[in-house]
């Protein structure tokens, strides 16, 4: 499970500008695709080879608004309370003032685990900066200036150190012959009348996965002779008509979910098209590497003119996720759902495969030689050789020289190419350049 940690904190102080700088993928042909939107509420910090984490800007969720009753809405004391760790953000330049003495308050009360973040420190004198803040009495301070990055990185160690141990109980046993699949997406696409399906179809053999939590229920099934996992389906089942009525939208459980599967089934409906808020579930979903594959739900609902609307509606806004499969369903009827099926088990099938350090070397010597890079000034980026570096999503390093000259369209070739070669489908792809031979 993805550990929360939450920013609180006076307006102004440099939240949101420290929640980019925890959770923006450096990657930019990860993160700045057109067509995908984000919550910027929440994310999720992928330190490189360290345990991911939630983070959640509880000040952007209270919206405007003046005095801690606007700062910290009930919303955003909610998220803090279930936190694992709340970073309390100040402002260094201005110091300490009575709207942080009253949110101080609080989060005494609360009683969570907290860091204080002297925020803005660019350009100060870092200890007297502090110094301001010795008598909040909370031990652990750690200065950033979150607009120049500079010490995020022990920030977050701070934070991992922090954060409670990964439980044993909760975590899953990794059975390979198993495909862990997420069905996801925004109220009322048709998520639980799917899963009730299915599990009604197989009700023989579906079961609770023992030791997993109420809010992470995953649930084993077979379907013509394979194996699956559902991946947090709490909440899809069994739904009484109060909880139906308090249940919202859980980004929190959209992201733990996510972060539990293989691959993620990202559920549309035929007759709303594709709103921010779904392209916000798939940007989620790319932003974890996760395999995906797109269910076009409630399609026996639409006349001949509106499914043809709803194909080009789908052509464009999913552009930026073409390599993904799109598969038109009826949860309702349950029509398409082998299809569906094939398509989870495609994307599994290329998000797993193992690749050779010389099939790779060989496909990119051919991108290479077929289309070489174009100089950028006076100088060409080469491209030595490639080596196979984890699956879900595959992900290939690729060794050379120059190779900050790449333009973003050289390495969406090369990627494409490899897509072509390797006949990858429903699976995000990612290259890691390494300068040196
Ligand atoms: P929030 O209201 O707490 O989310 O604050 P924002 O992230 O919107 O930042 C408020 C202002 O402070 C913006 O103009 C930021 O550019 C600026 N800011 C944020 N972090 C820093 C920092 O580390 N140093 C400086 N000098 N300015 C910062
Ligand atoms: P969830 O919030 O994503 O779990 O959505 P539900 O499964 O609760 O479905 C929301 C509504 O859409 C319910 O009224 C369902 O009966 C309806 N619905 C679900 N799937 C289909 C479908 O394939 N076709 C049609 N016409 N309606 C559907």
């Amino acid at each position: 499970m993805l550990p929360l940690v939450a920013l609180v904190g006076r307006p102004n102080v440099g939240k949101s500008t420290l929640f980019n700088a925890l959770t923006r993928s450096r990657d930019a042909l990860v993160h700045d695709q057109p067509g995908v939107t984000r919550d910027r509420h929440y994310g999720v910090c992928r330190p490189e080879g360290q345990r991911p984490f939630m983070v959640v800007d509880t000040g952007g969720i209270a919206g405007e608004g003046e005095g801690l009753a606007g700062a910290t809405t009930r919303q955003a004391r909610a998220a803090a309370e279930e936190a694992d760790l709340v970073l309390f953000v100040v402002d260094g330049r201005e110091g300490a003032s009575a709207l942080d003495d009253e949110i101080l308050a609080w989060l005494r009360k609360s009683a969570r685990p907290t860091l204080l973040v002297v925020n803005k420190t660019d350009g100060l004198d870092v200890q007297a900066a502090i110094g301001e803040f010795a008598r909040y009495g909370i031990g652990e301070v750690h200065a950033t200036s979150s607009a120049h990055r500079q010490g995020i990185d022990t920030l977050i160690d701070r934070v991992l150190a922090k954060l409670p141990e990964e439980g044993t109980a909760e975590a899953l046993d990794e059975d390979p012959n198993r495909i862990r699949v997420a069905f996801i997406g925004r109220p009322n696409v048709g998520k639980s009348t799917l899963v009730n399906r299915l599990l009604g179809e197989e009700r023989m053999i579906a079961s609770d996965v023992p030791g997993t939590t109420r809010d992470s229920v995953a649930i084993d099934m077979e379907r013509d002779g394979r194996l699956y996992r559902l991946i947090d389906t709490a909440g899809l089942r069994r739904k009484s008509k109060v909880e139906e009525a308090v249940e919202k939208f859980s980004i929190v459980k959209t992201l733990q979910a996510i972060e539990q599967c293989q691959v993620a089934v990202v559920m549309l409906d035929a007759g709303e098209g594709v709103t921010d808020q779904d392209a916000s579930v798939l940007g989620y979903a790319l932003d974890a590497g996760r395999a995906l594959v797109v269910a076009v739900n409630k399609w026996d609902g639409q006349t001949d003119y509106q499914r043809q609307q709803a194909e080009a509606l789908l052509v464009r806004k999913l552009a930026f996720v073409e390599w993904a499969e799109a598969v038109r369903i009826s949860a309702k009827h349950g029509s398409g759902l082998r299809e569906l099926f094939a398509a989870i088990h495609r994307a599994h099938a290329s998000a797993t495969r193992e690749f050779g350090t010389s099939e790779v070397t060989k496909a990119m010597e051919i991108a290479y030689e077929s289309n070489p890079p174009p100089v950028v000034r006076g100088h060409v980026a080469k491209l030595r050789f490639c080596h196979p570096a984890g699956t879900n999503p595959p992900t290939f390093v690729v060794h050379g020289t120059r190779l900050r000259t790449l333009s973003d369209s050289y390495k969406r070739y090369l990627e494409n190419f490899f897509r072509k070669r390797f006949k990858l489908v429903g699976t995000p792809v990612r290259f890691v350049f390494k300068e040196g031979t």
